[in-house]
């Protein structure tokens, strides 16, 4: 095996960004690696094989929006929440996320991050403010990074709209929700997992709520009902990505 991994390392000397593979193509991703470059100051050079790069195919134009809850109940008085979400968790999405989140491939957040990004701009997204869903500081400490941030600051700079860590606070570590597979175990679990942070005020503000993923919507719709109890005027929930039967909502 290792001759075959050297002589096709020599052969197909980079490896994809996403999956890991021995990229059969050379760096094709000119536009890409100037919009990095304009976000983050630095040349990064990326490689994706032709495989991942034909597999990252966003969900139709009508098929992006969804109410936040997958199973929005009629006393919820946040049961019109709306969530953009372009991507279906599946293929190279299903794979990648986990990397981000548990192999430290931060890069793979900041390349989802502006795909998002450039697709919010063409739908015309506009907000006053971005704020990511924040970790709570064990899992920022055992994770080294939050890939909500990571997803949302160039979000943020392709849409020109400010965005803020600190304006929603964790009270309290919760278990991951991926761990759960109960709706209501899901709700609970969230259920006053986040307070605004007294240094801000969001009142009359216009905020994207920013994730990774949103499975049942719970994580999301209660960091949303946090901000809008304190005076937001309007927040759009927004997630990369996550497995949703179709059930659309109007535009923000
Ligand atoms: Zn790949």
């Amino acid at each position: 095996m290792n001759i075959i991994r050297d002589a096709l390392s020599v052969l197909l000397p980079y490896r994809c960004d996403i999956c890991g593979c021995h990229a059969d193509a050379d760096n094709k991703l000119g536009a890409i690696d100037r919009a990095y470059e304009a976000i983050y100051g630095e040349k990064r050079g990326w490689h994706i094989c032709s495989s991942c790069l034909s597999a990252l195919i966003p969900q139709d134009e009508d098929r992006r929006w969804f109410t936040c809850l997958s199973n929005p109940v009629d006393e919820d008085p946040y049961a019109d929440l709306v969530l953009y979400m372009p991507f279906s968790y599946t293929g190279v999405v299903d794979r990648a996320l986990p990397a981000i989140k548990f192999s430290g491939r931060k890069g793979i957040a900041r390349l989802f991050g502006m795909l998002l990004g450039n697709m919010m701009r063409a739908a015309d997204i506009g907000a006053d403010l971005i704020v990511p869903v924040p970790l709570s500081p064990e899992r920022l400490e055992e994770r080294g990074y939050n890939q909500a941030h990571e997803i949302a600051y160039p979000v943020s700079r392709l849409l020109g709209i400010p965005l803020a860590d600190d304006v929603l606070v964790r009270t309290r570590h919760t278990n991951r929700q991926s761990d759960i597979t109960d709706a209501q175990k899901r709700m609970l679990n969230v259920s006053g997992a986040f307070a605004m942070n007294d240094n801000w005020d969001v009142t009359g503000l216009r905020v994207i709520l920013l994730d990774d993923v949103a499975t049942t919507g719970h994580t999301l719709r209660e960091g949303a009902s946090v901000l809008l109890d304190s005076g937001a005027e309007e927040v759009l929930c927004c997630a990369f990505s996550g497995n949703r039967q179709i059930k659309n909502a109007e535009p923000f």
